[in-house]
């Protein structure tokens, strides 16, 4: 069976973006046809500035909301990365693999670095080799594809990069892993500024709809969102970003085309309204099933306590073997 590999980090509430760009595929098609393992990467929350007991909210808040939007525990394994060691004990073989040139030749690193910069903060070193240890989240578990947005791409690359230079040099050990696309809302953009995709670590902002939000706070956000100068509804990425930025959010929510989508509404008004209710109908029913959660936290914990007992067993003997195959002595 194809093995799925995917993650999302403790670093904000989780948003529109993540929703769409991943988490809704993960329980619709992934965890379906597919050994799906997903993941709360903690470690990786820990790469920028940030408040320890909120990492912790939320971490569990994204357990929450992943069951909540459909995981099932029955159907696939739901994980706190921290949980399972492999995945620190492996990275730092990968960085024995991994050169510091290619780690700054990331984009993220070079985005996210420069806004610690911009607010006056340092660099954190593990920022510089967060993805190997995203590689070594993925490599540990022998996986095939690694669904994700647009943003990780580069990181899956490089992925790929240190599974065959690991395996040339010090024998097959890794399976090379292949990013999957979502197609339609692979990047949903920030809705104040549609040229920047909506991130959860960013600001808050309008521009920014939360999973969590109310459905009249979403509301407002969509209507208020930046659309471009013209009235006619078209679909063009480049030209009118603000404007194909919505006709994708809808086509994620409602299926169909943003191309054809488009001839649909007579001006942005009519299509910020039909936005605004798509997005509203889309996460109505993980907010409910959200609350339902919330009160049963002892069912969310075992979850995570089974979920980390396999992916430690799944992991283990890979990463077991590229430690002997790297030169390390086995423990007597
Ligand atoms: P951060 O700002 O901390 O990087 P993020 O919102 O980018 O947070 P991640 O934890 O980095 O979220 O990514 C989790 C998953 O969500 C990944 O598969 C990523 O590709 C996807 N994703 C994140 N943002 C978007 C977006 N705007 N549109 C579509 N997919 C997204
Ligand atoms: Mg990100």
């Amino acid at each position: 069976m194809t093995r799925v590999f995917s993650g999302i980090k403790p670093t904000g509430h989780l948003t529109l973006g993540n929703y769409l760009g991943a988490m809704r595929r993960w329980a619709a098609v992934d965890q379906h046809r597919a050994d799906g393992l997903f993941c709360i990467v903690d470690l990786h929350a820990l790469t920028v500035d940030h408040d320890p007991a909120r990492v912790r909210r939320l971490s569990r808040q994204a357990a929450t909301l992943l069951l909540a939007s459909g995981l099932d525990p029955e159907l696939c394994t739901l994980f706190v990365q921290s949980h399972v060691d492999e995945h620190t004990r492996l990275s730092y073989v990968l960085e024995c693999v991994a050169t510091d040139g290619e780690m700054r030749r990331m984009i993220q690193y070079k985005e996210k670095a420069a806004r610690e910069q911009g607010r006056g903060g340092s660099v954190r070193l593990s920022l510089l080799t967060y993805p190997v240890l995203m590689a070594a989240d993925i490599l540990a578990y022998g996986t095939d594809e690694v669904p994700v947005g647009d943003d990780q791409a580069q990181h899956v690359e490089l992925t790929r990069d240190l599974a065959v230079r690991f395996n040339q040099r010090y024998g097959q050990t890794f399976v090379v892993p292949r990013a999957t696309h979502p197609g339609v809302a692979a990047r949903v953009m920030n809705l104040q500024e549609p040229t920047s995709k909506m991130g959860k670590s960013d600001d808050a902002g309008p521009g920014i709809v939360y999973l969590l939000d109310e459905p009249d706070v979403v509301r407002k956000k969509v209507l208020r969102a930046v659309t471009d100068s013209g009235r006619e509804v078209v679909y063009d990425r480049e030209e009118r970003p603000g404007v194909a930025n919505l006709l994708e959010i809808l086509a994620a929510c409602e299926g169909g085309d943003p191309g054809e989508l488009s001839g649909a509404y007579a001006s942005y008004g009519a299509l910020k309204k039909a936005v605004a209710e798509a997005v509203v109908e889309v996460l109505r029913p993980v907010r409910e099933r959200h609350r339902e959660l919330c009160s049963d936290p002892a069912y969310v914990e075992g979850v995570l306590r089974k979920g980390a007992e396999r992916a430690r067993e799944m992991a283990r003997p890979r990463v077991d073997a590229a430690f002997r195959a790297i030169g390390l002595l086995p423990p007597v």
